[in-house]
């Protein structure tokens, strides 16, 4: 049976506060000697393979592909530590990473555990918070995490208390979006395979644009069904070669437009609704693979408001 998310996270930030992780990047080399693993870095991986890990007498080996760059590495570490402390086999051959079927349950828990031990909660949302908004900052946090710009984003949008959300967007369409818990408390969904909006800054840098820094959007033009209007700041960086789109975007004030204001003229509406239906939540933005980061997403707002530090809206409760 799969790992419980809440189970999983849990059991990542207890490893990193007992390695005592105080400043960035990752102490990745102390989280190997933590569970006596030794890394062997493999040239002979081709470019589908990440990783592995096995065991000899109380040693693990942990291969890693050595064609990678080093924040992909970093990456695999946590991801193989991930599969040792969880004690979840590997499911590598099942969907690899660039595979668009879902990956298993136990490479999602595993991909969960990673960013928890790449961008330990507690030195990743200090920094995050304190940062501006832009790929510029991403930038800077990546590199003192020493972890991918695409790790780095989803997680800065995962864990900032303002609303914001980072997007992965392949040939023009989006592969995934995280988005940071005002955003889901609000209900602006960017769906998976949405076209990248024309007009935005992630659409003309595509089409060959110069980019001069952010740009404003309106709301509705990424957010599924928005009836509150409100202009958004974009940022993108684009990867001509993989014809890849990395898009971040914010409301500049920090606070998300409030719901319509509807007249009640038909009782039966509920007015505390804003006359707006309720509407079905869509499925997990998770449902195309990706090999980091498949996580934080929609499906996992119950979770994170069940763990400490995490609900920024909620009242001091110690
Ligand atoms: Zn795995």
């Amino acid at each position: 049976m799969a790992m419980d998310e809440f189970a999983v996270l849990s059991k990542a930030r207890a490893f990193v506060r007992k390695v005592n992780a105080t400043t960035p990047p990752a102490p990745i080399k102390a989280y190997l000697e933590a569970v006596n693993a030794k890394v062997k870095p493999d040239k002979s991986m081709g470019p589908d393979e990440a990783g592995s890990s096995f065991e000899v007498n109380g040693t693990h080996f942990i291969s890693v592909n050595a064609n990678d760059s080093g924040e992909r590495q970093n990456f695999t570490l946590c991801h193989e530590l991930a599969h040792i402390i969880l004690g979840l086999p590997s499911d590598h051959d099942s969907s690899p990473w660039w595979s668009y079927a879902k990956r298993s349950p136990n490479e999602i828990a595993c991909d969960v555990f990673a960013a928890e031990l790449l961008a330990p909660y507690q030195l990743f949302k200090p920094i995050a918070d304190a940062a501006q908004f832009g790929f510029k900052a991403i930038n800077q946090l990546a590199s003192q995490f020493e972890a991918s710009l695409t790790a780095t984003g989803s997680r800065f949008a995962a864990v900032v208390d303002a609303p914001c959300a980072f997007v992965l967007a392949e040939r023009g369409k989006v592969r995934y979006a995280v988005s940071s818990i005002p955003l889901r408390d609000a209900k602006a969904w960017i769906p998976t395979g949405l076209a990248l909006p024309v007009g935005s800054l992630s659409e003309k840098l595509r089409a060959g644009a110069a980019y001069t820094g952010p740009e404003e959007i309106a709301a509705d033009l990424w957010f599924d069904n928005w009836t509150r209007g409100g202009e958004l700041l974009e940022d993108a960086r684009y990867f001509r070669p993989w014809d890849q789109i990395l898009s971040l975007i914010w409301f500049d004030d920090e606070e998300v437009p409030p719901p319509p204001r509807s007249i009640n003229l038909n009782p039966a509406v509920d007015p505390s609704s804003g006359g707006v239906p309720e509407r079905v939540l869509p499925p997990t933005v998770v449902s195309a693979a990706a090999r980091w980061p498949a996580i934080f997403t929609g499906s996992n707002r119950a979770l994170l408001s069940r763990l400490p530090g995490l609900q920024h809206r909620a009242a001091p409760s110690t």
